[in-house]
């Protein structure tokens, strides 16, 4: 079997890889260890950053999104300094929320039925070759590059010796999902509770996920009683949704640590994208938003090498480079905040002036958006604005 790439891992992040590679002309085999092509990822809260939207417009999913009802996300966030800021409305920029359920299938059968792509289910990749991969059952797929698109414990990384700098996590997640919430609204809203957390993320089909990220001094508060516990943080929310009327459906689902790892995206040879560069805390819904965009980023630095004879090296470099410049510092930003540390005076100062004043929320929110690096905040005018309205 031969191949331009090979494409390891069929979620958001292998088959955005996979589809845009297959536009530009190459050739890809898209290898999911996962028989089932229906399977998604039960482990995710799947608000999608506005970040990624343009790359969801271009993989043609943004209309198939649509007709099912996906969210068009925005986000509202309440602190202890300053109460609630509300982010500019869905209108003006949205990205999407949507239920693993709907979006892994929908986008891995659009990438199936994509000419050039193979999608090869019920296949775990156990090795690299040096000119492509080994399969568990012996078979070998040749290719020029491959992609691992295989999440948080990327063994393609692990294969490809790309190690990882690790950046601790000091809170833990449980979380839920309800039909009929009230308030009934179409916002999402996260609390920073300093130095818990919580968010409600309303989905397609009228279903909001409620989830609570504690500190990981309360684990033994968790672990005594788990359903007393999420219930009480939920009910303890200021100006909280009411489960009073609202159904759940489905289980209590948890995460207890989830360390933020960022790789070096590219080595001859092998490119990384998705969680496998960048695992990040969940309590900013990056993932998902930071696989659609680095899928592209790569299919933009290499498809022209690697369909049309130039300098694949070259270009897996320019890759690796662009995914540092792009992520690098949104990485430490989140990581630092992910520690469980408790706020500094400028960040409540922040939150109190993006609560005030509309130029800092939207100064803020391009931030959380993803649209803007985090150094954004301190451009002179939005701090001016910042010391004015949060002292
Ligand atoms: C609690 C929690 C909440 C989250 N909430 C959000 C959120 O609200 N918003 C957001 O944007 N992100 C969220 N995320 C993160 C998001 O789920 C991930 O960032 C996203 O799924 C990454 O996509 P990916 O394609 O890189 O990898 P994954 O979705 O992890 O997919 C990896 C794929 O590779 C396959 N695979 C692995 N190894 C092999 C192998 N050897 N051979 C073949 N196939 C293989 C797997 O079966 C899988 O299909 C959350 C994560 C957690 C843990």
């Amino acid at each position: 079997m031969t191949y331009d790439v090979a494409v390891v891992g069929a979620s958001v992040g292998g088959c955005t890889a996979a589809r845009l590679f297959a536009q530009r002309g190459a050739k890809v085999a898209l290898i999911e260890r996962k028989p089932d092509p229906k399977a998604y990822k039960t482990v995710c809260t799947h608000f999608v950053q506005p970040s990624a939207t343009p790359v969801i417009e271009k993989l043609g999913l943004a209309g198939p999104l649509d007709a099912l009802g996906a969210n068009r996300n925005s986000l509202e966030i309440w602190t202890p300094h300053g109460g609630w800021i509300h982010g500019p409305p869905a209108e003006e920029e949205h990205g999407y929320s949507v239920t693993r359920r709907t979006l892994d299938p929908l986008l891995r059968e659009m990438t199936a039925e994509t000419p050039g792509v193979d999608l090869l289910t019920g296949t775990t990749v156990t090795g690299l070759t040096g000119r492509g991969v080994a399969l568990r059952d012996g078979a070998t797929v040749d290719a020029k590059v491959v992609v691992g698109a295989d999440g948080r414990g990327s063994k393609v990384a692990q294969m490809a010796g790309i190690r990882g700098r690790v950046k601790p996590h000091g809170r833990f997640f449980y979380w839920s999902y309800y039909r009929d919430l009230e308030p009934r609204t179409a916002r999402s809203r996260t609390w920073f509770l300093d130095p818990d957390a919580a968010y409600t993320f309303p989905n397609e089909d009228g279903l909001t996920v409620v989830l609570v990220a504690p500190h990981r001094d309360r684990l033994p508060e968790f672990r005594a009683d788990l359903e007393g516990a999420y219930l009480r943080m939920v009910e303890s929310l200021p100006d909280g949704p009411v489960l009073d009327g609202a159904t759940r459906e489905g289980k209590l689902l948890g995460k207890l640590d989830l360390p933020n790892v960022l790789r070096p995206a590219a080595k001859h040879g092998v490119a990384l994208v998705g969680d496998a560069a960048l695992s990040a805390d969940p309590l900013w819904g990056v993932g998902c938003g930071w696989a659609f965009q680095s899928a592209d980023w790569l299919v933009e630095e290499t498809a022209d090498a690697l369909t049309g004879g130039g300098d694949l090296d070259a270009a897996l470099a320019r890759y690796r480079r662009a995914h540092f410049r792009r992520l690098a510092v949104h990485h430490w930003f989140v990581a630092d905040i992910s520690s469980g540390r408790p706020t500094n005076p400028v960040e409540r100062m922040m939150f109190r002036a993006a609560a005030r004043d509309e130029h800092v929320m939207r100064a803020f929110a391009r931030v959380g958006a993803r649209h803007e690096q985090p150094t954004a905040m301190f451009r002179p005018r939005t701090l001016a604005r910042m010391v004015r309205a949060g002292a």
